[in-house]
């Protein structure tokens, strides 16, 4: 059976993708930064008959929390299949570039980029002794350059100036990660779950976490033809999820 750990997954996209993971036979490390609420999501899965999950804490800005996660899974599997780097924060609001503060891009960065770079690296050796190990990076198309510069984007003028760079920063190293690992099984991607009604967004989203966790799970499962190294948004292009960086 194929393992799965997936940050933030107590609640909303993260808890989505790990049901429908669940739902294909993939047994899931259901991450949270609180355990209680991450024993609660198992509970909820369990209530609906599916029972290979469990809880495992994991705080992405705390590197203690990171490797005490490392090392407990370590004590339970050899091998990682799947990483999913889901957990991520608005960074609050309002976001000007010229008045949000050093800590809000600080707090926003420990989280958004530095959390996925702390479980990478803690995580790799496990998924390495995976044969077709992935790894979904999840980003946002808030982080494409090329439509955040773009005059006729519909979202021109909606600038999150600390959110934004995180994810754009998040693609980069997205990009340097599929580099380095492009001699092997490794597929690594970007997606763009898609402007979906969760906390994040106070539920102005207009998509489902379904749609979302779809678009997820679809790259966390990808077989040996799959893509590596790309930024995909389904909700950009919904025939080739193609969106620029
Ligand atoms: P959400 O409803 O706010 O859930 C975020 C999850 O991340 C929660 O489980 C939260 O845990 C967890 N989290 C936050 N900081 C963490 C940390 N330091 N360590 C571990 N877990 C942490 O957000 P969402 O809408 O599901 O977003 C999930 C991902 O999708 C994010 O990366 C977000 O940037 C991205 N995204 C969302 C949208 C959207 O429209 N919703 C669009 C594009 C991209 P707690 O419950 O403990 O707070």
């Amino acid at each position: 059976m194929k393992t799965v750990l997936i940050t933030g997954a107590n609640k909303s996209i993260g808890f989505e993708t790990a049901r429908q993971l669940l739902q294909q036979g993939y047994y899931i490390y259901l991450g949270s930064r609180d355990l209680t609420s991450g024993q609660k999501a198992v509970e909820r899965l369990n209530a609906e008959g599916l029972d290979q999950v469990e809880a495992v804490q994991i705080d992405v800005s705390d590197s203690d929390s990171v490797n005490a996660a490392r090392t407990a899974l370590g004590q339970k599997t050899h091998s990682l299949d799947v990483l999913i780097n889901n957990a991520g924060i608005s960074g609050g609001r309002p976001q000007s570039a010229l008045e949000a503060s050093i800590e809000q891009y600080r707090n926003t960065f420990e989280t958004n980029v530095f959390g996925v770079v702390r479980v990478t690296q803690a995580f790799i050796d496990l998924l390495r002794n995976s044969p077709e190990p992935r790894i979904v990076n999840v980003s946002s198309s808030q982080g494409s350059l090329t439509l955040a510069a773009d005059p006729d984007n519909t979202y021109y003028h909606h600038k999150g100036a600390v959110y934004q760079p995180s994810k754009s920063a998040l693609n980069m190293y997205t990009i340097a990660l599929a580099y380095e690992l492009r001699e092997t099984p490794f597929k690594v991607n970007a997606v763009d779950p898609g402007f979906v009604a969760t906390d994040f967004n106070n539920h102005r989203g207009t998509g489902t976490v379904q749609e979302a966790g779809t678009r997820i799970a679809k790259y966390a499962m990808l077989d040996e033809n799959g893509p590596t190294g790309t930024f995909i948004s389904e909700e950009h292009n919904p025939e080739t999820g193609d969106i620029p960086w």
